[in-house]
């Protein structure tokens, strides 16, 4: 039994197979999908993403969150990451595109289409990503400034105020 409970961007995604159980927004204990948990009664069980590709296809494109501990020293007005070493700044959240081929290429639309698309209120407007984002050790759900994109050829492309630019 599959059940569509995802629209992106026109395409439907539809879901394996929708759990009964989920988790509590808050404190990610299991239960009943739409029940209230038993600690947090302002909270219900809520379906969880496996991934950032239960969401989003598939692709070459990488997405890494800023580390936690890291807004300070990389935010807003911050110093720029390393790209060639992405790793000790930013977390890995996933990996999207036109496809696994990724055959058509990603242009600059394409990066303001996505910032939208992974603003929480799009991609977990009930908490979906709140297991995931707190297993990767992340805090954030919704791109900020400082996140960065990595393409396929290692160019890194980092969320400014307004719009991407190449981080050299
Ligand atoms: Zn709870």
């Amino acid at each position: 039994m599959t059940k569509t409970y995802f629209e992106s961007g026109g395409s439907t995604r539809t879901m394996k197979e929708l759990k009964k159980t989920g988790k509590c927004t808050h404190c990610l204990k299991e239960g009943e999908i739409g029940q209230t948990c038993s600690d947090h009664p302002d909270r219900v069980y809520t379906h969880q993403w496996a991934d950032l590709n239960d969401v989003f296809p598939l692709g070459a494109l990488e997405v890494w969150y800023m580390r936690p501990e890291c807004f300070r020293s990389h935010g807003s007005f911050g110093d720029k990451p390393d790209p060639k070493n992405l790793e000790a700044t930013h977390i890995l959240l996933g990996k999207v595109g036109s496809g696994p081929s990724d055959v058509i290429p990603l242009t600059p639309t394409d990066l303001e289409d996505l910032w939208v698309k992974l603003q929480g209120e799009f991609w977990s407007p009930n908490g979906e990503a709140n297991a995931m984002i707190r297993a990767l050790g992340l805090r954030h759900t919704s791109i900020s400034v400082g996140d960065c994109f990595r393409f396929a050829n290692g160019r890194v492309w980092r969320a400014e105020m307004m719009g991407f630019e190449v981080v050299r």
